[in-house]
């Protein structure tokens, strides 16, 4: 029977680290700010807001939404960005991801750009996305640390291990990718168009799937005693959450594996708050 890791308990730890630290910021009269950007009204888009702000709070985050109907002109986004982007009073700035693609001349990385790079705390910028390339970066994509941080909770050092990740996303897989790599693992990214995705499965000591396939990873896909990190959140028709892995059939075979929900979930808002929290230490030279 696998070790399932509890991704609510690891982020649980974090969070009183990162309210921890606030607090200190707080003795000292500072205040830490974070602006969240809501185009439109799409449900699942004002849900994670949602979550993000409870989250923010119970940590003594600042926590401030903006919100712009879908109908927006592209310049309303990029003129509320490039002000929050100078407003020393705010520490980070997330714009929640997808925009709604109703208007014309609508783009999605133009907006992100606008961002100032030391208040990027989804790490989405061609700047952070470069300096991630380049070796460590202080605001790495969240989703991104979750997955180092879970894998390291069952396995600290990754030094020649080979990892599969399925899904080349520049949210999930891609920075995944590169951090693994940081970390000495020898890393294979598969995507839509890999031939013959389980004989690389079949030779990884972890394997992350992140391609928003229910089902996908099945236990004959990976060999006994791997470690699987499920990224997937899949609602199901009767409303039910599911990731991207076989979970009932895969915990009788491999030695480590996180449920959905209960797994990276809780760890990507856990490293959003601590992601704010660096982004302040930077602003403030700390
Ligand atoms: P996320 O935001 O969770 O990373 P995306 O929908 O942006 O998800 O990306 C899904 C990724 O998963 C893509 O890189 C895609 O190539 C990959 N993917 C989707 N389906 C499969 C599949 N059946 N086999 C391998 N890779 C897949």
């Amino acid at each position: 029977m696998a070790e399932i890791i509890d991704g609510r308990a690891l982020a649980t730890n974090i969070k009183a680290q990162v309210a921890q630290t606030i607090q200190q910021i707080k003795a000292q009269g500072g205040t830490v700010r974070f602006a969240a950007i809501l185009v439109g009204d799409d449900p699942a888009s004002k849900i994670y807001v949602r979550n993000k702000q409870k989250a923010c709070e119970k940590v003594g985050i600042d926590f401030i939404l903006h919100a712009l109907p879908a109908t927006c002109a592209q310049g309303e986004i990029t003129a509320l960005i490039q002000k929050l982007s100078r407003d020393p009073a705010v520490n980070g700035i997330l714009l929640q991801l997808p925009l709604p693609l109703t208007v014309v001349g609508r783009d999605e990385d133009a907006a992100i750009n606008a961002i100032a790079s030391q208040k990027d705390v989804d790490g989405l910028t061609v700047l952070n996305t470069g300096r991630l390339c380049a070796g460590r970066t202080p605001l790495a994509p969240c989703t991104a640390q979750g997955v180092v941080h879970a894998i390291k909770a069952v396995c600290p050092d990754l030094t020649g291990k080979n990892v599969v990740i399925i899904g080349r996303s520049r949210i999930v897989g891609r920075p995944t990718s590169l951090l693994l790599s940081h970390e000495n693992a020898t890393v294979t990214v598969c995507h839509r168009h890999t031939k013959n995705l389980a004989a690389h499965t079949q030779a990884a000591d972890i394997v992350v799937v992140a391609a928003g396939q229910p089902g996908l990873l099945t236990a004959a896909m990976v060999k006994p005693g791997a470690i699987v990190i499920d990224v997937g959140i899949n609602r199901l028709a009767d409303g039910s959450l599911c990731g991207d892995a076989d979970f009932n059939a895969l915990k009788d075979k491999v030695a480590a594996l996180t449920p959905v929900p209960g797994g990276i979930g809780p760890l990507t808002i856990a490293f959003l708050l601590s992601n704010i929290v660096t982004a302040y230490q930077l602003q403030h030279g700390l």
